[in-house]
């Protein structure tokens, strides 16, 4: 079987994270079966539907690297053709016109719940054999309601939620167009399932009372319907449902808070799957070992100090000079010219064993390209003692004569403190303070390369005179 998947978000409000994670399984599962994944936006709700939403949907996946074979195909240029498939079930008796009113449906839901019965459609307008249906009504444009099977049961095997079986008594026959000719949803997504020919629907399980009505629905028009995996939601971190009202974030947010797209990709493919005890993999890797299977079953929840970790797996691994291209955008937006000063990839370098996040490297590199301090004589006094004057003298002499390695000059302060009998921190504190007007650096050894031999020295100079 050839595999096609699809993402089939709706444009509409906010995109946040954990929606993105019902575009990795179906991209996952695409790639692994060597299948296809495809785009559909489900933008039918024209009111709610936006670009805006669409273009994060977009930029997410392309950030993630959620590449497609065929879309993005938007359902509202596919009007006719919804149109097309009604006409055809009015024509073969799959659908029929239904002339209940507003005020009628009204009044049969407030019998029904008066009964305590389910509110559902009493079929009226259903027509079966024998039966003679009521005149039709001057002024009134008819719905077209789908003609639901009588009896029996729908029966599926969810991948992820083990077989479901829903009596077609549950289900009464749903509109599947309005009184204005447009297509409803879940008409809309049978449509598009069986002409895309989407063989696995993995989606969010907010859409498993969906699936019997869309199953139907599919084998009245003689297609096949796909396997189903509905997916438990994504819960916050405090255990709601994640929305932008409870701080949920968009990938954007999360691109513009410094987060490298494989950790979220690493991280999203977790909440909710599994692979052994497996956490921290490569894209191919998630691939590669993709299944249904190891779907979890129960709802995943967010958990903000587990991306910020994976994002500094990432960093900590990352090459730097990607790193660096990555983060210069930061440095940028920070006010530092990243192409004055010392060689930005150094310095990014030095830094990303520490860093959670791209801005933390950012930040971090602010000092390397700050002009030299101008520290004035009582600042000197204070932080760089008399007694280690000697001590400085050596260090720079050795310094200026030494090939600028950070094994040379690790040697170098090896010396300086053994002839001057001080403990590290007596010498490299001032060194420090005199090179940045600050002790919080990172390795001095390493900060001595980075900002380069003939700044070091002429800043250390400035102290030792
Ligand atoms: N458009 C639906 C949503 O965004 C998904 C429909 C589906 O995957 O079948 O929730």
């Amino acid at each position: 079987m050839h595999i096609r998947t699809r993402f089939a978000p709706s444009p509409t409000g906010f995109i946040h994270l954990g929606n993105l994670r019902s575009a990795l399984y179906p991209w996952a599962f695409a790639r692994h079966n060597k299948g296809d994944f495809i785009l559909r936006i489900e933008d039918t709700d024209v009111e709610r539907s936006t670009q805006e939403a669409v273009d994060v949907i977009l930029e997410g996946m392309s950030w993630l690297g959620l590449d497609l074979d065929e879309g993005p195909i938007y359902q509202m240029q596919r009007i006719d053709r919804y149109r097309e498939v009604i006409k055809q079930m009015l024509d073969s008796g799959l659908a029929y016109p239904c002339y209940m009113s507003e005020d009628e449906l009204n009044r049969l839901r407030d019998q029904q719940m008066e009964n305590k019965e389910k509110p559902r459609y009493n079929g009226l307008w259903r027509p079966e054999p024998g039966k003679t249906l009521p005149p039709i009504p001057q002024g009134i444009n008819p719905v077209i309601r789908f003609k639901n099977p009588i009896g029996g049961s729908v029966i599926w095997n969810d991948a992820v939620k083990g077989q479901i079986e829903i009596s077609n008594d549950e289900l009464d026959d749903l509109v599947i167009a309005r009184p204005d000719g447009t297509p409803t949803y879940n008409f809309c997504v049978v449509v598009d399932d069986l002409d895309m020919k989407i063989t696995h629907v993995i989606r969010g399980d907010d859409h498993v009372n969906n699936t019997p009505r869309q199953i139907n629905i599919m084998k009245a028009l003689g297609g096949t319907p796909p396997v189903y995996a509905h997916l438990p939601t994504v819960l916050n971190d405090a255990g709601e449902k994640m929305s932008k009202r409870n701080g949920a974030m968009s990938v954007r947010d999360y691109q513009k808070a410094g987060y490298l797209p494989e950790a979220i990709l690493n991280y999203l493919a977790r909440l909710g799957w599994s692979h052994g005890d497996a956490e921290v993999f490569t894209k191919e890797q998630f691939v590669d070992w993709f299944d249904l299977e190891s779907l979890g079953r129960s709802p995943a929840q967010h958990n903000p100090e587990k991306l910020l970790w994976l994002n500094h797996q990432y960093i900590q691994k990352s090459d730097p000079a990607q790193l660096a291209l990555a983060t210069k955008p930061f440095a940028h937006e920070l006010g530092i010219d990243t192409e004055n000063g010392p060689d930005f990839v150094q310095v990014v370098g030095l830094l990303k064993d520490r860093a959670n996040t791209l801005i933390e490297i950012a930040e971090g590199s602010k000092l390397f390209y700050l002009p030299a301090p101008n520290l004035n004589a009582d600042q000197i006094k204070e932080n760089i003692p008399e007694v280690v004057i000697p001590a400085l003298k050596d260090l720079v002499e050795a310094i200026s004569l030494s090939e600028p390695s950070k094994a040379a000059y690790a040697a170098i302060f090896k010396e300086v403190l053994a002839k001057h009998q001080i403990k590290m921190p007596a010498l490299a504190m001032p060194v420090r303070y005199a090179l940045f007007a600050t002790t919080q650096t990172p390795a001095i050894d390493s900060v001595l390369v980075v900002l380069g031999k003939e700044e070091v020295v002429s800043r250390l100079s400035k102290v030792i005179q």
